[in-house]
C-alpha cells in the first residue's frame, strides 16, 4: 500500500514565486501518485506565514481549483520555524510522510523521488542536505560553514550543510510533537528524536524570483537562537575561565611578591594587583558555577521527553 505524502510549504510573502512552485510541485506530485510511489490522497500544504501580499489569496485560489494543494493560515507572522511547525503538525494528522521544503524551489525538487524511495526501504527520517555552495555568495558559504562547524564544536548534533528540507514519517513527527520548547530550531531537535534516519544530496539552486526573506540580521538572531536554545557549553566555559584567571592569579601573587622584596615596588602596588586578579577570578568561578546551576534549569523548563519509544515487544 502506498503513503499518504503531505508536502509542507511555508511562504511569507511568496506570491512571486507560488504559482510557479505550485505548478512544479504538483506535476511531481501527480507523476508519483501515477507511479503508485505515494497515495493519492497526497497532499501540497502551503503554510500562510502571516504574509502581507498576495500569498494567502493565491493559495485559496490553488485550494479551489485542485485539490491536491491545502492551506494552512497563521494568525501572523511567526516566522519560519514556527510556520514550520505548524505545517508539519497540521499535515501528520492525516498523512504517513510528511516532506518540507521551502517556498522559492531553492531545493531541487526532484529529491522527492529519493526521499519517498529512502524511506519504503525504512528510514523514517531523511535529511536533504546539499552537495555543495557553489551558487552561493563566498559571504553566506564562509558564514554558513562556520555556522555548523561552531554548532558541532558547542556539542550540538546537527547535520552538516542541512536545511529545512526533510522527510519525516509519522512516527518522528508524533515524537517531535513531545518538544515543547518555544525557542524553536528544527535542525536540532530532529536529529534528538532520533529513529533510522538517512541522508539525500542535492543540488541548490538560487531563488528565481522574490527576495530572500532570511536578511543578515535574521541569519544571526536564527545562528545565535540555535547555539543558545541547544548547548549550556558557553556557561561552562565561564568556569574554565573563572578557574584559568584564578591559576594565573597565583602566578601573579608570585611575581607581585619577587618584585616587592627586590624593592623596585611603590607602596601598596603588590596588595592592589594580588587584589584584582585573585577577586577577578574568584569572582569568575562565582558566576560559573551559578551558570552550571541555570543550565540545568534550562533543561528543566525545556521538558523534553527523556526517551522516545519506537517499539516495544510484549507476547
Ligand atoms: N519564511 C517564512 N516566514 C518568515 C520568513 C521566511 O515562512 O518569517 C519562509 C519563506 O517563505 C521560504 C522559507 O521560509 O519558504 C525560507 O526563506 P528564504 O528562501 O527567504 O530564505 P533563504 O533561502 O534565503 O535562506
Ligand atoms: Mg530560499
Amino acid at each position: 500500500m502506498s503513503k499518504v505524502l503531505y508536502m509542507v510549504i511555508p511562504c511569507y510573502n511568496e506570491e512571486a514565486v507560488l504559482p510557479e512552485t505550485s505548478k512544479q510541485l504538483r506535476e511531481k506530485l501527480n507523476k508519483l501518485i501515477k507511479n503508485k510511489k505515494i497515495d493519492k490522497k497526497s497532499r501540497i500544504m502551503f503554510v500562510d506565514d502571516g504574509s502581507k501580499d498576495q500569498t494567502w489569496t493565491i493559495i485559496e485560489e490553488l485550494t479551489k481549483k485542485d485539490d491536491i494543494y491545502a492551506g494552512v493560515k497563521l494568525s501572523r507572522n511567526r516566522g519560519h520555524q514556527n510556520a514550520l511547525l505548524a505545517g508539519l503538525m497540521t499535515a501528520k494528522e492525516k498523512a504517513d510522510i510528511v516532506i518540507s521544503m521551502d517556498a522559492d524551489l531553492q531545493d531541487d525538487i526532484n529529491v522527492i523521488d529519493e526521499m519517498v524511495a529512502k524511506n519504503s526501504e525504512g528510514y523514517e527520517i531523511v535529511y536533504g542536505v546539499r552537495s555543495n555552495r557553489k551558487k552561493d555568495t563566498f559571504f553566506k558559504r564562509f558564514t554558513a560553514q562556520g555556522f555548523y562547524r561552531l554548532m558541532t564544536m558547542l556539542g550540538v548534533d546537527i547535520v552538516y550543510n542541512h536545511a529545512d528540507c526533510r522527510l519525516m514519517s509519522k512516527p518522528a513527527l508524533e515524537a517531535l510533537s513531545n518538544y515543547k520548547e518555544v525557542n524553536l530550531f528544527l535542525r536540532g531537535l530532529v536529529p534528538l528524536v532520533g529513529y533510522k534516519s538517512t541522508i539525500c544530496y542535492y543540488e541548490r539552486n538560487v531563488r528565481f524570483a522574490g527576495e530572500s526573506k532570511y536578511p543578515l540580521k535574521k541569519m544571526l538572531t536564527f545562528a545565535f537562537d540555535g547555539i543558545t536554545s541547544f548547548s549550556i557549553k558557553p556557561l561552562s566555559m565561564i568556569l574554565g575561565l573563572g578557574l584559568l584567571i584564578l591559576l594565573i592569579s597565583i602566578i601573579i601573587m608570585i611575581y607581585s611578591l619577587v618584585v616587592k622584596l627586590l624593592g623596585e615596588t611603590v607602596p601598596g602596588w603588590t596588595f592592589i594587583t594580588i587584589s584584582i586578579w585573585f577577586i577577578g577570578g574568584l569572582q569568575m568561578i562565582s558566576i560559573g558555577v551559578i551558570g552550571e546551576y541555570i543550565g540545568k534549569i534550562y533543561y528543566e523548563t525545556k521538558q523534553r521527553p527523556r526517551y522516545i519509544i519506537e517499539k516495544v515487544i510484549d507476547k
